[in-house]
């Protein structure tokens, strides 16, 4: 048994307006208790719009709640209409950011080379980056999930260093699973986490790899999480569709239950 503590990260992707958010996240801080937040980090990754809110709720109630963004920009400022940059992020107080999401990998054409420069800009201004990778459906069915994602997490992390990779989290994300109810089974998850944390302790060190949290993600739900947590090398998830649903998030947050 290790001892990083869980992360369960719920993904609202577009979804809820700061309005919603609000009773969204009353919903969730009311039902979880000091004993859930001892056993689990819990964070939420709204859209940009309601960060302020999240913000202002987490520090007027005092909740143990983390939240962050599901993107950043590369850079830091200047004129790159639409982005938001990591300093602005820090500035709300996010604790995490997801970098490199398959729908950003495939929607907007993100390369393991932006991600990486997106991890930089991430520390740079103390956001916890959350890496996600994970291979497409051709690239399963081939065979060839393990050397795919290794090479993702190659790209994402050069010249990263220790002292920042140490605290990255993985989310290992295989892209057929993701908002298609495919789960994948607990053994093809813990295949893929466990090359992941031997590559971490190839690029560094053993010591280094015990120490990073790898999420697993793609339709995990109430039904399916303690399965997949109860792997050696998974370490929290990062929930999609399943979030969205405040009795759903906070069942998957009790996954020892
Ligand atoms: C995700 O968006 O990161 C995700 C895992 O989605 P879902 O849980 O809906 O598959």
């Amino acid at each position: 048994m290790s001892d990083r503590t869980p992360l369960i990260a719920g993904n609202w992707k577009m979804n809820l307006n700061h309005l919603e958010a609000i009773a969204h996240v009353q919903k969730i801080t009311f039902s979880l208790t000091d004993k859930d937040y001892e056993a689990v980090e819990v964070a939420v990754l709204p859209p940009f719009t309601d960060l302020r809110t999240l913000q202002t709720l987490v520090e007027h109630d005092k909740l143990k709640l983390k939240y962050g963004a599901q993107d950043l920009s590369a850079h830091d400022s200047g004129a790159y209409t639409g982005e938001i940059s990591g300093a602005m992020l820090a500035k709300l107080r996010c604790s995490y950011v997801a970098v490199g999401h398959s729908e950003r990998r495939q929607y907007h054409g993100e390369t393991d080379e932006l991600c990486n420069a997106k991890v930089k800009a991430a520390f740079k201004n103390d956001v916890t980056p959350i890496l996600c990778v994970g291979e497409g459906l051709e690239v399963r069915k081939a065979g060839n999930q393990v050397a795919h994602t290794l090479a993702q997490i190659d790209g994402g992390l050069k010249d990263i260093p220790a002292e920042q990779a140490e605290r990255i989290v993985i989310a290992y994300e295989p892209v057929w699973a993701i908002g298609t109810g495919e789960v994948a089974t607990p053994e093809d998850a813990q295949e893929v986490c466990g090359a992941i944390r031997g590559r971490l302790a190839e690029l560094y060190d053993q010591e280094l790899a015990d120490k990073v949290r790898i999420q697993y993600g793609g339709s995990v739900k109430p039904g399916n999480v303690a399965a997949i947590m109860a792997q050696p090398d998974v370490d929290g998830a990062l929930v999609g569709g399943a979030c969205l649903d405040a009795d759903d998030f906070v069942k998957i947050v009790r996954f020892r239950d």
